[in-house]
């Protein structure tokens, strides 16, 4: 079995309210959903607080709990649900953290700890009683198998280096030929030589290979979860805050051969009547591709 639960969909920060009811107002938080005896956990973004109830009450999943959760990087909206994952206080539980670090003197444990400091909440770091193990994550090299992580029982883990303000990862995820992969928060590489006229050609030529990698990277994944905060239209506005378009999404989801994309990171002013637009637009347009197109709400399950 490999599923895939969405329990925060949303960018940038929590929208709860009436508009929103539907697609869901948590930030970022995915669930992998396996046989393998342990729980795999993308993101800690507020959505990760249901999740935990739901791991805490659902006799299906074994106790003492096993958890690796992963994260993309380390922006608010990425880990902000870390102080609520009750897990953390359960002295049985066994975590292992693992992400990116943009700063060589900022360790994972201090960014993502950083937050249970009696400044911004009333326990503290040291006061967790899980045994938590935190590990720094960097791109996989081909020629490295080192720098792939086999998790028990098969689960293979990849990763990429997307173009986000701050040290941030795609994952690919392969168990049982099945392949789930991630793209946010992610914008276009862009050509830095735009306005060079004598440097513009080979600056093209530098960040279309750059897109061109990233879409090997996810190529044939059955899932891919793409960055698609932004209209075309909003793009212009917002060029270099780290997200993507729909349209970019979906182009380069065809590039890689997906089968299923997932439009995820919603800004958090769509609305449900938009992201239902959104979907009716896009339904099965691009099915002489093999591609199904959707925005993905909380609580959405997928079978690989
Ligand atoms: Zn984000
Ligand atoms: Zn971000």
């Amino acid at each position: 079995m490999f599923k895939v639960k969405f329990w925060g969909v949303r960018g940038s920060i929590p929208c709860p309210g009436p508009t929103t009811a539907k697609y869901g107002g948590n930030t970022s938080c995915i669930q992998i959903i396996s046989d393998l005896g342990y729980q795999i956990i993308l993101d800690a973004g507020s959505g990760i607080r249901d999740l935990a109830g739901f791991l805490l009450s659902n006799p299906e999943f074994k106790k003492p709990l096993k958890i690796y959760l992963f994260l993309t990087h380390t922006h608010w909206d990425h880990i902000m649900g870390f102080p609520f994952f009750v897990p953390i206080y359960i002295p049985t539980s066994e975590i292992d953290i693992y992400g990116p670090v943009t700063f060589e003197d900022d360790p994972l444990e201090k960014v993502v700890g950083g937050q249970l400091t009696y400044r911004y909440f009333p326990i503290r770091f040291d006061e967790l009683s899980a045994n938590i193990n935190y590990h720094r994550l960097q791109e996989t090299q081909p020629t490295n198998p080192d720098t792939i992580l086999n998790l028990p029982g098969g689960m293979t883990i990849k990763f990429k280096y997307l173009n986000h303000p701050v040290s941030c990862l795609g994952y690919r995820f392969e168990y049982q030929g099945k392949v789930f992969a991630t793209c946010y928060d992610h914008e276009p590489f862009a050509n830095l030589f735009e306005d060079d006229p004598e440097n513009r050609e080979e600056g093209q030529m530098a960040s279309d290979e750059q897109n061109q990698k990233v879409a090997e990277f996810y190529s044939g994944a059955d899932l891919l979860v793409h960055d698609s905060q932004y209209t075309t239209k909003e793009y212009q506005k917002y060029k270099g805050w780290g997200h993507s378009t729909y349209k970019y999404a979906i182009t380069q989801a065809l590039k890689g051969g997906v089968k299923k994309l997932a439009l995820f990171h919603h800004d958090p002013n769509r609305t449900d009547a938009q992201l239902e637009s959104l979907k009716a637009e896009y339904e099965g347009k691009f099915s002489q591709f093999g591609l199904d197109v959707f925005p993905c709400y909380e609580k959405q399950e997928i079978e690989l």
